[in-house]
């Protein structure tokens, strides 16, 4: 019977090391003006690389890959607790060596790629020299793949020729690379007619509209992206031709999971900064937290955020367990669907309670907000996992032609009659005797 809640004291440990760690040497590093991708930015080599440094030393970099590729192989469920830690802070991820969309990146190079293209991208990919980005969604719909329109063609010497337009692809601005998902063989059946292009961003042709931000903020790093005769050798192409689907579902069924544990972090913390507000802020009669109002709140919060991050390391276990996407599809769209609602909940509750301060930008509540509502978007939204959730649950079960379901209770009543009848014939009988 191994069903075990508590963490190894050696492992714990760790988690107590980075708990310190990032507090004190990384959250500062979030309220400078410096992105986690501006990886060239002096001062990133400056103030990052010696922080990378430390946590190399302590054995904890990429720790979502394994050992082959300079990781620990943890696995899911180390890796959700380490992710709860680092989903805190901005630059987190950056500092320990697996952020998105690198980490998905690397996956699938690392998995998919020649010799050739993990020499030239994935080792300074995981080495945090460079930065990737993933160029999938188009302006038309993000949604539903089976609609993109970016072609690339043969050229007829062995390369491809790319057109098309992407949407939103992250830190494109920064990018030494981009993994591009286009149309390569139209009459193909529809799950085989894309295919993944490793396109470098200096290739000319390449070229991004503009820097979409998400919220309110001025130049972002959403890449509107432009893709015009851009001309690729034949080794861009990246796994088997026909194969971006299922090249996608092996990256996005690790981001999602990685996004929940970050979020599982993101929660936590607005559920902290809730109660110390709670505590601090006086009323005519007492601290906002004698009131029951507020109790109700805090006491949902940690009920959703308990639920919610059980069911994140549930699945984590059963990713290390099956080590098999496709056999935890449901568990991750359920967490996918989860994730925006608890996150948004916790936020838009710790926002309230406090006030103006809370909806102020001297607050981290209303990019909390906007961050859950993202989580609601990105790698698909939350219709989407819900229908592939239910689609899930309903194909195992029967459908049944009989009128009245066997579950009725008067069916139920009868069916139980006649299972006991010989006793209950028998206890009849005693009792008239
Ligand atoms: C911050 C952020 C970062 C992102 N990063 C990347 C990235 O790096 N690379 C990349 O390729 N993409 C990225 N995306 C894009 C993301 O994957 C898409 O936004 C997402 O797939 C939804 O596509 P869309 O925005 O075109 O919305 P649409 O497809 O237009 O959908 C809009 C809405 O319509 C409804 N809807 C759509 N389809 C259905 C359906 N089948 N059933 C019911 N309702 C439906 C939903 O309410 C949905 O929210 C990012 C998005 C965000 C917000």
């Amino acid at each position: 019977m191994a069903w075990d809640f508590e963490t190894d004291p050696d492992f714990q440990e760790k988690l107590d090391w980075m708990d310190g760690f990032v507090r004190d040497e990384v959250e500062p590093l979030d309220r400078l003006k410096l992105h986690p991708a501006d990886v060239k930015n002096p001062l990133y080599n400056r103030l990052v690389r010696p922080l990378q440094a430390q946590v190399k030393a302590k054995g904890l970099w990429a720790c979502h890959l394994g050992p082959e590729l300079g990781g620990q192989g943890y696995g899911q469920v180390k890796l959700g607790l380490m992710n709860e830690i680092l989903g805190r802070s901005h630059f987190a991820s950056s500092v320990f060596g697996c952020q998105a969309p690198d980490t998905g990146n690397a996956e699938i190079i690392a998995h998919y790629g020649t010799q050739a293209q993990k020499d030239r991208y994935l080792r300074p990919l995981l080495d945090n020299e460079i930065v990737s980005a993933f160029s999938m969604s188009e302006p038309t719909g993000g949604s539903d793949p089976l609609t993109f329109t970016t072609r690339a063609e043969p050229d007829g010497e062995g390369g491809w020729i790319l057109n098309g337009e992407k949407w939103f692809s992250t830190n494109a601005k920064w990018s030494e690379f981009l993994i591009v998902m286009a149309v390569t063989d139209p009459d193909a059946a529809p799950y085989q007619r894309m295919s993944m292009l490793l396109v470098p961003t200096n290739t000319p042709g390449v070229e991004i509209v503009r820097n979409v931000g998400v919220g309110y903020a001025g130049e972002g790093s959403e890449g509107y992206m432009r893709y015009t005769d851009v001309r690729l050798p034949g080794e861009a192409l990246l796994g088997e031709r026909g194969g971006a689907f299922v090249i996608s579902q092996t990256r996005l069924g690790g981001g999602r999971i990685h996004h929940a544990m970050r979020t599982v972090g993101q929660a936590r913390k607005a559920l902290d900064l809730m109660c110390q507000r709670a505590v601090s802020r006086q009323t005519r009669d007492g601290p906002l937290a004698s009131k029951q109002a507020v109790q109700m709140q805090i006491a949902d919060s940690w009920i959703e955020l308990e639920q919610f991050r059980l069911l994140v390391l549930h699945t984590a276990w059963k990713i290390d367990k099956y080590k098999d996407y496709r056999k935890v599809r449901k568990d991750i769209a359920a967490v996918k669907v989860a994730m925006p609602r608890v996150y948004n909940a916790i936020a838009t509750r710790a926002l309230h309670i406090h006030g103006a301060l809370g909806v102020s930008n001297e607050m981290p509540f209303v990019g909390q907000v906007i961050g859950s509502l993202v989580m609601g978007i990105a790698d698909g939204p939350t219709e989407v996992h819900q229908v592939t959730l239910a689609r899930q649950l309903l194909k195992r079960i029967q459908p049944s032609n009989e009128l009245f379901p066997s579950y009725s209770i008067p069916q139920q009543r009868e069916d139980a009659l006649e299972k006991y009848a010989e006793i209950l014939a028998e206890v009849q009988e005693t009792e008239a005797a």
